[in-house]
């Protein structure tokens, strides 16, 4: 199947058939796993600050639920798609089967540019998504989350006109929220902690060393976590970007001072002690580690053999096209693939919504302990599958994963 790379659903669903084929799914259950249970899409108006009023578009795509409610992030962001959405609803299936955690997959979306959007605008945005989406979300069917460009007021927004369309507060039907209304501890570094968890894990596996020197593409909030994180562990951030570029020091960059340095002036451009670089030439930079977390189709078939690193982990959803990935692996790099790589945001997830079914909250270390015990476990389930069938670590992961949906899919049966 030739495969268009650029399109996140065709990758999607090129990874979903290699592993449905190895697995030798039955045609039924492959079907199902297949295509996207539920998809709803909206146009709705918003008023502007300016009197105008403007129409937006949003998803929310449902992949299995199978195993549980569905669970995943909304995003804004102008690249919004339905073919976007589905692909991220597709790897949150797989994610959540991945680390054990009895959600399905899904995701949303509004195509909107924050960055040209008031506060006032985005609360409107935000508000009325989610009224729109009130018929497929709730905390039982459908709980979203962050993602690019949303956080957790835009959550307390949405948690609050739910609860608003119901009558009661509902906390377990957003998760990512404040902790005044029923976040968790914890929640807001998850996903960066546990890419830093299951990079420690691959360097040991690697037989590499944490005293290392590694690339992060995006310092979000998952990019900034995963570098500072990864520097208390002992690694040396050589080179970090955002949206407008990078910054690269062979001696290694001070997180703390890039966080603070961001805090003041909104880009990492112009970081003292570092030399300017492109994305592009950050991600094929000297180092034993490259971090993408930023976006998808970082790494492709243009700049895959130019990468030095020795270990890629997908901090980001989707960051290597297909034919990239084949061409790392020919070139032996190990690449630690998405699904697990990030699941340590819907971890935390899912801990926060049994906190807010149960009325009863952990503290920190409770959380980070539970986090590194999944994180470590899903690690080293992939990689005995990897090597068992002599295969990438994707591959290890995807087996794993469609597996487990499989066998629930095929222990439900089909009804009626
Ligand atoms: P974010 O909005 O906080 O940060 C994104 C970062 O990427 C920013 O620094 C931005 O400047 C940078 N960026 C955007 N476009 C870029 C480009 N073209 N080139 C280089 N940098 C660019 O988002 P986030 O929450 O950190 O998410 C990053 C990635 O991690 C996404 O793929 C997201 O789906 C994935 N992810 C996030 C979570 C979570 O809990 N936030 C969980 C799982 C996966």
């Amino acid at each position: 199947m030739v495969v268009d790379s650029m399109n996140p659903y065709a990758t999607a669903l090129a990874q979903f058939d290699a592993s449905a084929d190895l697995l030798n799914l039955p045609q039924a259950t492959r079907a199902m796993l297949r295509m996207p249970k539920r998809e709803l899409t909206v146009n709705f108006p918003v008023k502007m600050d300016n009197g105008t009023i403007k129409i937006f578009t949003g998803y929310r795509v449902q992949h299995d639920i199978t195993r549980g409610p569905a669970k995943g992030g909304i995003r804004f962001s102008p690249e919004v798609s339905l073919d976007e959405v589905r692909a991220l609803a597709m790897w949150m299936t797989w994610k959540c089967s991945v680390v054990g955690i009895p959600f399905g997959g899904a995701k949303g979306g509004v195509t909107c540019n924050p960055k040209e959007l008031s506060s006032g605008e985005l609360e409107r945005i935000a508000r009325r998504y989610i009224t729109e989406m009130a018929i497929v979300i709730g905390p039982m069917s459908d709980i979203p989350a962050p993602d690019m460009n949303t956080d957790g007021r835009i959550m307390a927004w949405m948690m609050d006109t739910y609860s608003m369309q119901v009558g009661y507060t509902v906390p377990a039907v957003i998760t990512g929220k404040p902790i005044a209304i029923g976040g968790s501890e914890g929640r807001l570094e998850a996903t960066g902690r546990g890419v830093m968890v299951v990079t420690r894990e691959a360097l040991k596996w690697c037989g590499m060393s944490l005293n290392c020197s590694v690339v992060v593409q995006g310092f979000g909030n998952v990019g900034s976590v995963t570098a500072r994180l990864l520097q208390e562990q002992g690694c040396k951030i050589v080179g970090l970007s955002d949206i407008r570029g990078g910054v690269f020091c062979p001696d290694g960059i001070d997180v703390q001072e890039a966080l603070a340095y961001v805090q003041e002036h909104g880009y990492l451009e112009g970081l003292p002690g570092t030399e300017p670089v492109s994305n592009t030439a950050l991600l094929e930079l000297p180092c034993d580690v490259l971090i993408p977390a930023a976006l998808e189709n970082q790494i492709t078939d243009r700049n895959a053999a130019a990468i030095k690193a020795k270990l890629v982990v997908e901090a980001a959803n989707g960051p290597t096209t297909p034919e990239a990935d084949r061409i790392l692996q020919e070139r032996g790099v190990t690449v630690v693939p998405d699904i697990v790589a990030n699941a340590g945001g819907v971890t935390v997830s899912y801990f926060e919504w049994v906190q807010d079914l149960q009325r009863f909250f952990w503290g920190a270390q409770e959380i980070n302990e539970r986090l590194e015990l999944i994180m470590v476990r899903s690690f080293h389930a992939i990689m005995q599958e990897a090597e068992r069938r002599q295969t990438t670590l994707r591959m290890g992961a995807y087996m794993v994963a469609v597996a487990r949906s499989a066998e629930a899919i095929e222990t439900r049966g089909i009804y009626p």
